[in-house]
């Protein structure tokens, strides 16, 4: 695995919009062969092929990450187009609100299906980098978002014990926390009241999902013995 990010496979889970999206694009542009992976096969095409028209490489696999086949299967197609993988973002997630049973199927082992499916293919390589993304509510907990923080916390939980044991591999881990980034996750939250508190919240601080792909963009293209191993950023207006 070489520094930078051109030339890297690169898959990335809730690729269909907002933050998954922006990175797709910004990696794309600088030379990643990008691997999307969403429920909404019509977005991810369309992605696909804005990427394919501007000169980069990506495919799409329409992937449920709830589903650990599916996300096997989506790694698997970027492992046979590309011959390995050199990322994981493992990036899918759902709001507060959701159903308790959906956040945990979806933040939580969302997260592990990806990491599975992508370490048999690292550490044959003996190389890769996994990143997964956590929120400022994976460090902080507030009411009515109780749920979606336990599952936040916990992707902060198993991406520290996964640093610690991929190390025998080459393999570098990255945890990214991101604060009000505007993108369709509030519209994931199904309590009338709290989906237009939180609309509200984020129409006054939010900030572009260009900045949460520019930091995937710099944890991945340190030099191979340079680990970042988490990230957290607000908007510069966010006290939260
Ligand atoms: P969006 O709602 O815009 O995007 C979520 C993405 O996840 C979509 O591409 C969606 O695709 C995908 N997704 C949801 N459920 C599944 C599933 N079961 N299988 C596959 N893909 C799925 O929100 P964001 O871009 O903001 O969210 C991305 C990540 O960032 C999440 O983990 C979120 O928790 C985290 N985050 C976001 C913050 C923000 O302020 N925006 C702040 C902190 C963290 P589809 O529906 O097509 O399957």
């Amino acid at each position: 695995m070489n520094e930078g990010v051109s030339g890297k496979v690169v898959v990335i889970t809730g690729a269909s919009s907002g933050l998954g999206e922006a990175a797709a694009r910004l990696l794309a542009a600088q030379g990643a062969a990008v691997v999307l992976g969403a429920r909404r096969a019509d977005r991810l095409a369309a992605l696909v092929n804005e990427i394919t028209a501007s000169g980069g490489k990506a495919l799409a696999v329409t992937t449920d990450v709830a589903d650990r086949a599916q996300v096997k299967a989506l790694v698997d197609a970027g492992v046979k187009a590309h011959g390995r993988i050199d990322v994981m973002l493992n990036n899918a997630g759902l709001m507060p609100q959701s159903l308790l049973e959906r956040l945990i199927d979806v933040n939580i082992k969302g997260v592990l299906y990806g990491i599975a499916a992508a370490l048999p293919h690292m550490t044959a390589q003996k190389a890769g980098h996994i990143i997964n993304v956590s929120s400022v509510a994976g460090h902080r907990v507030g009411p009515g978002s109780t749920v979606y923080a336990a599952t936040k916390f916990a992707v902060r939980a198993l991406s520290e014990g996964l640093r610690q044991e991929v190390k025998p591999y080459n393999i570098r881990s990255t945890v990214i926390s991101p604060g009000a980034v505007a993108t369709e996750l509030p519209d994931s939250v199904t309590d009338r009241d709290a989906a237009s508190r939180i609309q509200q919240f984020y129409a006054q601080v939010a900030i572009p999902a260009s900045s949460f792909a520019r930091a995937v963009a710099f944890a991945i293209s340190q030099p191979e013995d340079v680990d970042i191993n988490e990230i957290l950023f607000r908007p510069t207006r966010q006290d939260y």
